[in-house]
């Protein structure tokens, strides 16, 4: 048995035992072909066959109807910020931001270069420790989309309900907590995620794009910038990422055995909670950044009394096996992200030694 530790990286990061296990086991002669999956033509009946199957197991985990189309892109989720703004905001109409954290910003940035982006919320005040309350958005019902982040995995603060934009298209950024709690897809007009936290490797981004918004992309953009061309191809306009799809089609299929998004969320919700209480329990010791209502169920932030502290629970959390828990470089303090993959146990190990740090170093 290889030595495996307690990974709490924010991403990439932490996949599925067994579905690294069946990638070893595929690597040589994947599905029969006497190839690695790697090897064999995007334009094969095999492959399609798998991104197929890939594309409905995606919209089974989400309850996507046959109205959503699902789109297998590349760029990272980065490359996504401009592409949604290209795609979805007609020349001269605007769209509206909701600045939640360090990712969301960098979307809206990447929309006001190509056009009018407005800001109705920003948090950076309080140092992005919270989300908007929820009914307090007012979001114009003439903007061509509403974008937000539900997930701001850099502080540790998480949307835990769908913004009511007043008839508006709803567009999200769900790179962090996609696949980690059912959805409400037919809420949104566009979904996208890179698929490096929660779902795969690097190197694919999932598109969820509601069909009616393909009549936006216009006929001059260039063409593998255009959400409609690569739904027209089914995401064959070019070769596609396909080992990081196959890693994301076993994932799916990991979930669903799991049963499905539901289950996957209740486990979220005990790894959060009992890490979260330990945090809350420490007398102030270890102070959560986040605000109660606004706490991510992925990404744990919080702070120790001082920095020397902080570097010294890094190092001794790496020794101790746990890998990852250094806090992004904009914000300090500690990170533990706890995605789908990361185990019960692993945060169990974390938690303990939480209390044997404080223990020790109080
Ligand atoms: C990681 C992350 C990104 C950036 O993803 P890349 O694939 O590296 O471009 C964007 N948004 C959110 C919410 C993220 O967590």
């Amino acid at each position: 048995m290889a030595k495996r530790v307690h990974n709490f990286n924010p991403g990439p990061a932490a996949l599925p035992l067994p579905v690294l296990e069946q990638m070893r086991d595929e690597m040589l002669d994947w599905n029969g072909t006497g190839m690695s999956v790697m090897e064999v033509s995007h334009r094969s009946k095999p492959w399609e066959a798998f991104q197929a199957q890939t594309t409905a197991d995606l919209k089974t985990l989400l309850g996507a109807g046959d109205d959503y189309s699902v789109l297998f892109m590349g760029g990272g989720a980065r490359t996504h910020f401009a592409l949604v703004a290209m795609n979805l905001r007609p020349k001269g109409a605007f769209a509206e931001y909701a600045i939640t954290g360090n990712w969301a910003e960098g979307a809206c940035k990447e929309a006001k270069k190509l056009g009018d982006a407005r800001e109705i919320f920003n948090s950076a005040g309080t140092k992005h420790d919270r989300v908007p309350e929820p009914g307090s958005l007012k979001i114009s019902r003439e903007a061509a989309y509403f974008h937000y982040t539900c997930n701001n995995t850099v502080e540790g603060t998480e949307w835990h309900y769908v913004p009511d934009t007043s008839g508006a298209t709803l567009v999200c950024d769900m790179s962090s907590d996609f696949m980690s709690r059912p959805v409400d897809v037919k809420k949104y007009g566009l979904i996208y995620a890179g698929a490096q936290k929660n779902v795969g490797p690097a190197g694919v981004v999932i598109i969820i794009i509601r069909k009616d918004m393909l009549a936006r992309s216009a006929p001059d953009l260039p063409e593998m910038f255009s959400y409609a061309k690569v739904e027209k191809e089914q995401s064959l306009l070019n070769t596609p990422p396909v080992f990081a799809i196959y890693a994301v089609g076993l994932v799916a299929k990991h979930l669903i055995k799991q049963g499905g998004l539901a289950a996957v969320e209740r486990l979220n919700k005990q790894k959060a909670d009992l890490l979260y209480g330990a945090l809350d329990a420490s007398g102030g010791y270890y102070r959560p950044h986040a605000q109660k209502g606004s706490r991510s169920l992925m990404n744990v932030t919080f702070r120790l009394p001082t920095t020397e502290l902080e570097e010294k629970f890094a190092a001794e959390a790496k020794k101790a096996g746990m890998e990852g828990l250094k806090g992004h470089r904009s914000v300090g303090g500690m990170r533990a992200s706890i995605y789908n993959a990361v185990s019960l146990e692993s945060v169990k190990t974390l938690v303990a030694f939480l209390d044997d740090f404080k223990k020790r170093n109080g």
